[in-house]
């Protein structure tokens, strides 16, 4: 499943091979992929045919590239209008945006193409399992309105810190939970959790309303540190014309300290990482340098 870091793989490539170029036609093999889409897939089609893409833009896992006309009657292409929608995209479990030759044969899971009028490069939303999606957001540019509930991710310019960690520090649950929920932080998830509590020294059960200001900003630094590091090392896919943002981006295996390592020395100490039950997945933690935290009453809100 595609995270935050592989997400944002998928949007710098878009960045550098889809923005300004024009829609020629947007062709919906199957509905599943626009069922967000209300008024079906002709309409999402006929609404992004012809308009330009002037961005590409990320919170969390959710993608949205902003869509504008040109101006009527100008020669030439005429002059780009301030982009006012968007087409919004959520990879899911098993999707992908792949750039291909528009006269290469499609993979019988492609479920929607867009040509563009430069006859360069077709996108194709390819998605497997179809729990992916795409919708055409008007007034979305700036923030599709179907996305405006889910918080700032940590790698966005306006991510508020200090405000995160008020709230943070206000929640009822265990600290994994926390950074899991995508109206208090977006983008993190399972793996990213366990490697960042564990670069914090943090047991996922600790309770979010137990961290002190400073724990739970070494907290959400260790995430921003994860998450940045997960970037950089999946960072080039889209030279070859080509992400599989569901396989391996360089970061699985290699620099993973305890998620999926369950037996495995911690890299730190060398105590076995252990797995717990969590949420219907697991949690992986070093039993040594992240000790579950010992019952106790709960102070009475931040302080
Ligand atoms: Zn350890």
């Amino acid at each position: 499943m595609p995270e935050l870091p592989e997400v944002e793989v998928v949007r710098q490539g878009l960045e550098r091979h889809v923005v300004g170029r024009t829609i020629g036609s947007a062709q919906v093999l199957h509905p599943r992929a626009v069922r967000r889409h209300a008024a079906g897939p002709g309409d999402f089609s006929a609404a992004l045919t012809g308009l330009t893409v002037a961005g590409a833009r990320r919170r969390g896992k959710y993608l949205w590239l902003p869509v504008a006309g040109r101006t009527p009657g100008a020669a030439g292409d005429g002059l780009l209008s301030p982009a006012e929608d968007a087409l919004l995209a959520h990879l899911g479990m098993s999707g992908q945006l792949l750039l291909g030759d528009p006269g290469r044969p499609l993979s019988p899971h492609v479920r929607v193409r867009f040509t563009f009028t430069d006859s360069g490069p077709d996108l194709r939303f390819t998605d497997q399992r179809t729990f992916g999606h795409l919708a055409f957001a008007p007034g979305g540019a700036v923030l599709p309105p179907m996305i405006a509930h889910i918080a700032p991710d940590p790698l966005e310019p306006d991510f508020d810190e200090a405000a995160v960690i008020g709230r943070l520090r206000s929640r009822r649950t265990g600290v994994k939970s926390a950074l899991l929920d995508q109206s208090l932080i977006s983008g993190v998830g399972n793996i990213y959790a366990d490697e960042a509590l564990w670069r914090a020294r943090l047991h996922w059960a600790t309770p979010a309303a137990s961290l002190s200001r400073a724990a739970a900003g070494r907290l959400l630094a260790a995430v921003r540190e994860v998450l940045g590091e997960a970037l950089a090392a999946g960072g080039t896919s889209f030279d070859r014309l080509y992400v599989n943002v569901n396989g391996e981006s360089g970061y699985f295996g290699r620099s993973l300290a305890v998620y999926g390592r369950e037996g495995e020395p911690c890299p730190r100490c060398g105590t076995p990482i252990r797995r717990d039950p969590f949420m219907n997945r697991s949690a992986y933690s070093c039993p040594a340098c992240q000790p579950r935290p010992r019952r106790r009453a709960r102070r009475a809100g931040p302080a």
